[in-house]
């Protein structure tokens, strides 16, 4: 795998940049592989990568039916944070936490993650207890987390209204320092670089139609495009879909997907009141939060979110 650094990119100008290795192979599947996941989102992805880093296995192919990375993970609203309620949930996240802290170097690709903090504001007595017995628990879980007062909340983000005029009041807010916002394609990106790199084969534009079946054990996978691709092991990371695949493999999940949508607004980085922490309200369905890496304008998804192929932009 080639190299990213600073004195590549300086290498690289010398040449107007058009010698640089393709980020990932485009290979025709084998016949048979140790591992398949359906899948290539960021969990796909993410599931072969380490699965060839940490296990050694690297006979593994990534069947997506669309291109890498363009499900969820391409139109999340990309707050990375693990101040969870419950314990399982928590130690989850906190996990997560940790890999996302020295992904970037992990990985040789900067995901852009930027730990600016994240208030989750309470407009009610009642979202205030719940805000309490949250930091309370994540703090016996060993994450960070405090609970500020309106004073405080004001201090960290001067633009937003904490008056008492405001229609919802701004009583306080839960504070994770080490939260944040990540650049959610070039998670898909770079893990789709670390796992080719590692030999495993990223087969895009090839739907799972089916899955072959053999003396009650799934053996393999039919697409349209390849006909049959055999597997030890058939691994399906398909988020919304999983019902779906689920069935194909003869059995129901107790799963129902629904569209989650989210419509984000003009930048408002020009206004220098704004911190740039992310603020989201669960009582006001809102979030707050400025990516460095540039904001979309008003963004609708007109399709189903688990078939969703793209965004429209007016
Ligand atoms: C609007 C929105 C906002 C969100 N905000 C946040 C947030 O702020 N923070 C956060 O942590 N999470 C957020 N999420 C959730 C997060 O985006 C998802 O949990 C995550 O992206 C799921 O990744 P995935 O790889 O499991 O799924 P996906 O990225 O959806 O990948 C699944 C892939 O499977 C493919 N697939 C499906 N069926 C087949 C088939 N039969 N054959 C081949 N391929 C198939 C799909 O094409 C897709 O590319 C948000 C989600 C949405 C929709």
């Amino acid at each position: 795998m080639q190299h990213y650094s600073g004195f590549g990119l300086l290498k690289h100008s010398f040449s107007h940049h058009e010698n640089w290795q393709r980020v990932w192979r485009n290979p025709t599947p084998k016949k048979k592989y140790d591992v398949i996941i359906v899948g290539g989102g960021g969990h796909g992805l993410a599931t072969a990568y380490y699965l060839a880093k940490e296990f050694g296995v690297t006979n593994v192919a990534v069947i997506e039916k669309g291109f890498l990375g363009g499900g969820n993970t391409a139109r999340n609203t990309t707050i990375v944070r693990s101040n969870y309620l419950w314990d399982e949930a928590a130690h989850l996240y906190e996990h997560a936490m940790k890999l996302w802290e020295g992904l970037s170097q992990d990985l040789n690709y900067n995901v852009m993650f930027s730990q600016r903090g994240c208030l989750n504001l309470g407009h009610t007595l009642q979202d205030m207890r719940d805000i309490q017995r949250r930091v309370n628990a994540n703090r016996l879980n060993g994450i960070d987390g405090e609970v500020l007062d309106t004073q405080q909340v004001k201090e960290i983000v001067p633009v937003l209204d904490c008056s008492d005029r405001a229609r919802y009041p701004v009583l306080g807010a839960s504070w994770q320092p080490r939260a944040g916002v990540a650049r959610h394609d070039a998670v898909a990106w770079g893990f789709a670089r670390g796992a080719d790199a590692h030999g495993v084969d990223l087969i895009q534009q090839t739907e799972v139609e089916d899955l072959i079946i053999e003396d009650g054990t799934v053996v393999g996978v039919r697409t349209a495009r390849y006909g049959e691709i055999r597997a030890d092991r058939v691994g399906c990371v398909v988020a919304g879909n999983s019902s779906v695949l689920a069935k194909m493999a003869g059995f129901e999940l107790p799963l129902e997907s629904h569209p989650l949508q989210a419509l984000v607004s003009e930048s408002h980085q020009a206004d220098s009141r704004y911190s740039g922490h992310v603020e989201p309200s669960t009582w006001l369905r809102v979030a707050i939060r400025q990516r460095r890496f540039g904001d979309r304008g008003w963004d609708r998804q007109l399709q189903r979110l688990w078939s969703a192929r793209f965004l429209f932009h007016y």
